[in-house]
């Protein structure tokens, strides 16, 4: 078990520990972006999500020799005309340890007067992994929801305390435990979809 190395080209700790816990028990172990001395930035500049997963991980996969996976996600509302999408990480303008909280604060601001009924969501998660000689796969995944007028629970990270799953439990994602969140997230879909064919890059 666990005896092949996979690179996560993340330098988001949130999304490696998602990984973590969702390729436990597979035989993939997983490696840190921070285990790979001088490893490149990489600038997310595509216009798709699919664009900037394959870059980071192709990227990595060159430098590094080792099979690499990245993700790229985001939320979009309809409300904001699918905004803030692709640039969800930095819609607020902020990097680094305050860009959740400036993110979530304009996203509500945004929002002011929006009625429930208007306020739906989804999350999208584009998955690449790529080979050292270039070869690769993809896999998407999707969740749908809203959101809410005030933040709760403390799992997660980003935009989960304020999206509310679409379950009609009322629970927004930061309220749900970690494999719960599994079950249903857009991360979690795309994982499923990738692991087939993770096997298939990988000679099964
Ligand atoms: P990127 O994929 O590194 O461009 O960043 C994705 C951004 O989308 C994150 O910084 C979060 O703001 C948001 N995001 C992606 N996945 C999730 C999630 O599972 N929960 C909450 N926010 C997320």
């Amino acid at each position: 078990m666990s005896d092949i190395a996979i690179l996560v080209s993340t330098r988001n700790p949130h999304k490696l520990r998602e990984f973590r816990e969702m390729f436990e028990g597979t035989k993939y172990r997983l490696v840190s972006i921070d285990e790979v001395p001088g490893a490149p930035e990489v600038e997310e500049d595509g216009d798709t999500f699919r664009a900037n997963a394959d870059k980071k991980a192709r990227t990595l996969a060159l430098f590094s020799g080792h099979i690499t996976i990245a993700d790229d996600s985001g939320i979009e509302i309809d409300a904001l005309d699918r905004r803030p999408g692709v640039y969800s990480a930095r819609y607020a303008g902020v990097e680094g340890p305050g860009a959740d909280a400036a993110n979530n604060a304009k996203m509500i601001e945004e929002l002011t007067g929006v009625p429930d009924a208007q306020r739906t969501a989804r999350y999208r998660c584009s998955l690449a992994v790529v080979r050292p000689d270039g070869e690769a796969r993809y896999a998407d995944g999707t969740c749908e929801g809203g959101i809410g007028h005030e933040a709760r629970g403390e799992g997660g990270f980003g935009y989960d305390p304020w999206f509310l799953v679409g379950d009609g439990s009322g629970r927004t994602m930061a309220e749900l435990s970690s494999d719960e969140k599994h079950a249903i997230s857009h991360r979690g879909a795309a994982t499923a979809g990738l692991l087939p064919l993770l096997d298939d890059l990988t000679g099964g």
